[in-house]
């Protein structure tokens, strides 16, 4: 197998030094013979790691499959992705999960972690096989009805206390259902100028209340997805604070844009859950920059053109993130002083693999730890160009913007998936 060392890389920002590794793992010293890459000025992280990617396969291969998708992330610097189980057929028994794991495994641009469903069919009526998708060969362990809420609070406490056997965690896609029926946009100023159904704050922030509390009296792990709000915020500082297992997520998008986009009606800027308010954005930095929000995660949500490239009543909810992911943290968190490097990788990479029990991803770039590392460029200034992108759609908010910081070289297991900025 080969080696490699990267010259003068600063680790986590840190000073410049050799960062070298062979046979798949980072070791103290470069061996002889080892290729030579000049990273002077470069920043080196551990590979990043995504709790929520759709890749759309199986059943909506028109959108995105999980070669073109994992193409996405290894060009975002992401080493693995938990892939969102409303696939068609959805993900909810060990067969499915099992064919999305193996598909990844062939692809190799990344690791693939199929995410379980918690309901058969995402029907909210009856728990899926958790047991046996955590057993299957796809190991799960991160179970979501993403794109649902789970809105039964029975049915939801049974998940809980039932992945509490092989250590895993339901992640809960907080959205009321009844107060977000027709919902288009947030609820505030701008709707009602607009004239478009709100989605009020507390649609999202009552199930998570109502979750935390599940979680506290069962004593599971508890996983919050997207969470855009001030009061989502509040009440995970009061749940974290009484000692109950929380985590929670934060997509780039919501740390970077607000709801004032609708006014463009240009429905790039539809997504579930809605953009926000400025104050929604400058608590969700806070909270990320505090620890209140553990992980940023993409939501990468591919969508056909004739879904997304209509009315905005009619459009899907979704944008996609994985290659922009990076540059969009380095604007809301690295820019403006709240995050240094290495809090990118403890949000973007430790902790997101910590949430999904992968041993073996996420880890410091120590000697005998896997050798799965993104370079970035953090003086590189890009202009995003969606015909550019590796993901199959083009339903990115950030087309004709300048954002800072790119992705020179991922390497998964010592082998490099992406180099010179461009896929191997
Ligand atoms: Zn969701």
């Amino acid at each position: 197998m080969s080696a490699w060392v990267f010259r003068g890389a600063r680790v986590c920002g840190g000073p410049p030094t050799d960062l070298a590794f062979a046979d798949g793992r980072v070791v103290a010293e470069a061996p002889v013979g080892a290729q030579v890459y000049d990273a002077d000025g470069l920043i080196a992280l551990p590979g990043l790691v995504d709790l929520h990617t759709h890749l759309r396969e199986p059943g909506r291969e028109d959108a995105e499959t999980v070669e073109t998708g994992t193409r996405a992330a290894a060009l975002g610097g992401f080493t693995a992705v938990h892939a969102m189980a409303n696939t068609d057929p959805v993900a909810d028994t060990a067969g499915v999960v099992e064919q999305v794991w193996r598909l990844g495994q062939v692809a190799g641009h990344c690791d693939v972690h199929p995410v379980g469903a918690v309901t058969v069919g995402l029907g909210g009526q009856q728990l899926a096989e958790l047991g046996a998708m955590a057993d299957s060969a796809a190991r799960v362990r991160v179970f979501s009805d993403d794109g649902h809420c789970v809105d039964d609070a029975v049915l939801m406490r049974r998940a809980l206390e039932y992945v509490r056997a092989f250590d895993g965690v339901i992640a809960q896609h907080a959205q009321e259902r009844r107060l977000t029926e027709d919902a288009q946009m947030n609820e505030g100023v701008i709707s009602a100028q607009l004239g478009l159904v709100g989605w009020p704050a507390a649609a999202e922030e009552a199930v998570i209340a109502r979750d935390c509390l599940l979680a506290g009296h069962v004593g599971s792990r508890l996983h919050i997805c997207h969470v855009s709000t001030v009061g989502s915020v509040d009440i995970l500082r009061w749940a974290k604070a009484r000692g109950i297992q929380v985590t929670a997520e934060v997509t780039p998008h919501h740390l970077l844009l607000t709801d004032e986009l609708a006014t463009s009606y240009d429905p790039v800027f539809k997504v579930n859950p809605p953009l926000r308010t400025a104050a929604d954005v400058t608590a969700l930095r806070d909270a990320l920059a505090d620890g209140t929000i553990d992980a940023v995660a993409t939501d990468h949500a591919p969508h056909a053109l004739e879904d997304k490239e209509t009315e905005w009543a009619a459009a899907a909810f979704g944008m996609v993130g994985l290659e922009t992911a990076l540059s969009v943290v380095v604007a809301a968190m690295v820019d403006t002083g709240r995050l240094d490097w290495a809090g990118v990788a403890d949000r973007m990479s430790l902790r997101p693999a910590r949430i999904g029990r992968l041993s073996g991803q996420g880890r410091p770039l120590e000697p005998g730890a896997p050798a799965h590392v993104v370079l970035v460029d953090p003086a590189a200034r890009r202009v995003v160009d969606p015909a550019a992108m590796a993901s199959r759609s083009r339903n990115t908010p950030y087309a004709g913007r300048q954002l800072p910081a790119a992705v020179v070289a991922t390497f998964l297991s010592g082998r490099p998936t992406v180099l010179d900025g461009k896929l191997t």
